[in-house]
């Protein structure tokens, strides 16, 4: 791609400053789009809302008057006539502007408008009538040197020279369907926009292409994983495995039996299942995750379950053992205190078959650990467990089926996204008769009332979790709150109940036995940060109170909340928080109405945006330049369905009209160009 510097009229001072705005070539100046346009549509007075941005026309009434406030400061008030109504219009500090202007002028004027004052506050004027063809001007993101008026320039030097060169990207027939225009005149109406109208379809035309390329290569990733990765076909036993869903405590609900019925099918197949489970906390994953180890056993397979703690191995080694041991399937649990002899033992089981379900840490396919023949590995809080661990296996020359669990509910659209080489089910649906934990937003004033309830709920014999105040990026000052939070609660309790401590700076075997004390009630107090483990289960706990909740996100408070509600009794979550904005209201609220992590999730998500929905660190977010997730998550929807027809279709892979869209591919690193259809 040729450099901006082939532009007649770009030097390299110019190039340059481009190059500090990651603009290298033609096509990244071609496709810097706006950010914003400014509206310079001439408007009636009486349609425009207090503080709008508004453009107009008007003779100048009398003589402008011109006062100075301090030696460089200055107003020049003007009475306006518009149409038929009289404004003013004010101008700061450009004394200069007084002598250029006479009774009956014709001007034109931008600024924002006050409905109250009937007057303007002018950033931008103009002798004469406005320019006719410019209703809009773009509006850029600038950085360094560069000037709102030079990126303006430096784009429509490119366009002149060379927008005739601009390739299409979209077959003929997909911009029929969705009656997309060309790309050349999108580009032009981006940069240049005669009307709304031109801007709506300009966008939309940009909005499909980003999201199907993007999609392209998810689907095409997901077909390499599918295909290059040899699988193994586990013919499960349809009869003994409906028997064991029968036998089961309780019915599924409707969610349960439609994604156990995906992952069976998964599993049946010639691929290697690559399959990311979401279920909230208690919608019922643990049996999902049985019975899909149960099909992989009868069909002569074993299986493993991987966890982030040894903590959460033990607690679901029990869960397992209860439901698969009564129907003769052998669960064992691997931690690092599993030991001498009795490890020994336990890993030549494993390599003769012996043990069919083998549950620990990710240490269970990293260490000395051989199976004998492993059809299906779950992981819990897929978070945790990544490409590498993937690798790892495949090294070992294992390709199970993967299934990866998580309770983090994500919308819809960031789970395509993010996640978009993996096939998605969802748990939506919580087991009948569950009980809500009642939520409470209360403001830091009423602690009193807040350690009394808590007082009372010990007196019950229940126990509390305390979540500290959360300090942005500072481990250090965090743990500093949670040692004065348990100070505080210390005193408070004197002698009549234990009170454990737990912050990030514990090593990880006291963080251990600080949960495991919780767990056995020998701790009747939580104070913690948030690193108490998503997945605990610590039945008898029956409240939590959470310091400055307005600073967590929905789906973490929602994740926290979590940890109470476990049980039979009634729960609570107390959120201590006084937000300021009207945002901040708004999510404390809807905290304290809904229990459902989907609909927190989307909230979450239409509050604070993509981008901080997964917090800075860890985005893997995509970045597009003219779509939107959220609001354009349709267009995402449609992209999705139709590149996953695309790459199944060897005419993709080899017409011509799809070679732009292919070299994307390859541009990307997806595909080296071999042929994939
Ligand atoms: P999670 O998705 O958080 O891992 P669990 O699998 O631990 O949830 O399930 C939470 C509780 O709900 C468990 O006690 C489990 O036995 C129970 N449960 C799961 N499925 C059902 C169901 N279909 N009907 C009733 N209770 C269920
Ligand atoms: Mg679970």
């Amino acid at each position: 791609m040729q450099s901006v510097t082939a532009i007649k009229g770009i030097g390299e001072e110019t190039a340059t400053a481009l190059a500090d705005m990651k603009i290298y070539n033609i096509k990244d100046l071609l496709e810097y789009f706006p950010y914003r346009y400014e509206d310079y549509r001439l408007r009636d007075l009486a349609e425009v809302k207090h503080d709008e941005k508004i453009t107009v026309e008007g003779k100048v009434h009398s003589e402008p008057s011109l006062t100075y406030y301090g030696r460089k400061r200055s107003r020049l008030t003007i009475r306006l006539l518009v149409d038929r109504y009289l404004i003013q219009v004010v101008l700061f500090n450009q004394p200069y502007l007084k002598k250029k202007l006479a009774i009956n002028d014709q001007i034109t004027v931008s600024g924002k408008w006050d409905g109250h004052r009937q007057m303007i506050t002018a950033s931008e004027l103009k002798v004469g009538s406005p320019d006719t063809k410019k209703d809009f001007e773009p509006v850029y993101a600038l950085k360094g040197d560069m000037t709102l008026k030079g990126i303006r320039r430096c784009i429509q030097l490119a366009f002149s020279q060379y927008g005739q060169w601009v390739e299409e990207t979209l077959p003929e027939p997909l911009r029929k369907k969705y009656k997309l225009i060309n790309r050349r005149d999108a580009i032009k109406a981006l940069h240049y926009p005669l009307e709304q109208g031109n801007l709506k379809q300009a966008r939309r035309r940009f909005v499909y292409e980003e999201f199907l390329l993007f999609q392209l290569k998810m689907q095409t990733l997901r077909k390499i994983e599918r295909e290059q990765s040899k699988g193994t076909s586990q013919e499960y036993d349809e009869e003994k495995t409906a028997a064991f869903i029968q036998q089961l405590p309780f019915p599924l609900t409707n969610a349960q039996s439609r994604v156990i019925k995906e992952i069976l099918a998964d599993m049946k197949s010639i691929y290697r299942m690559n399959r990311l489970l979401q279920g909230d906390v208690g919608s019922g994953k643990t049996v999902v995750a049985a019975i899909s180890l149960f099909a992989s056993v009868s069909a002569g397979f074993q299986g493993a379950l991987m966890v982030p703690t040894e903590i959460l191995a033990e607690q679901h080694a029990e869960s397992l053992k209860e439901l698969l041991e009564p129907v003769g399937i052998s669960c064992e649990l691997l931690t690092s205190s599993v030991k001498g002899k009795r490890r020994k033992e336990l890993l030549v089981k494993l390599k003769t078959g012996d043990i069919d379900i083998l549950i620990g840490t990710h240490a269970l396919i990293q260490e000395e650990v051989e199976f004998n023949k492993l059809g299906l590995v779950i992981t819990d809080e897929q978070h945790r467990f990544g490409v590498e661990q993937r690798r790892i296996l495949r090294e070992k020359g294992v390709n199970p089926d993967v299934l990866f669990m998580t309770a983090t509910p994500i919308p819809r659209t960031l789970a395509i996204t993010v996640f978009g080489e993996m096939d998605v089910s969802i748990i939506d649906e919580m087991p009948a008769g569950r009980k809500s934990i009642e939520t409470y937003w209360v403001k830091p004033e009423m602690m009193d009332r807040v350690l009394s309830f808590m007082n009372k709920e010990l007196l019950k014999g229940r126990q509390v979790y305390v979540i500290c105040p959360l300090i942005e990026e500072s481990d250090k000052l965090d743990v500093q709150n949670a040692i004065d939070v348990h100070g505080t609660l210390v005193h408070f309790f004197q002698n009549r109940y234990q009170i454990g401590l737990m912050h990030g700076r514990l090593p990880a075997d006291e963080k251990d036995i600080v949960m495991k004390e919780f767990g056995e009630n020998k701790l009747q107090v939580l104070v913690s940060t948030t690193v108490v483990e998503v997945g605990v289960n610590v039945p008898n706990a029956t409240l939590m109170v959470i310091y400055d909740a307005e600073r967590f996100g929905l789906s973490q408070l929602h994740q926290l909340r979590g940890r109470v509600g476990r049980g039979s009794e009634q729960s609570y979550c107390i959120l201590l928080a006084d937000p300021k904005s009207e945002t901040g209201k708004e999510r404390m609220k809807i905290m304290t109405e809904t229990n459902d992590g989907f609909v927190l999730s989307e909230k979450d998500l239409e509050l604070r945006g993509p981008g901080d929905f997964f917090g800075k660190k860890q985005s893997g977010l995509p970045e597009f330049k003219v779509a939107d997730m959220v609001h354009d998550f349709r267009a995402l929807e449609t992209a999705r369905q139709d590149a996953a027809i695309l790459v199944e279709s060897s005419y993709f892979w080899n017409a011509d009209e799809y070679q732009l869209l292919r070299s994307y591919l390859e541009e990307t690193g997806v595909f080296d160009g071999e042929k994939l259809d």
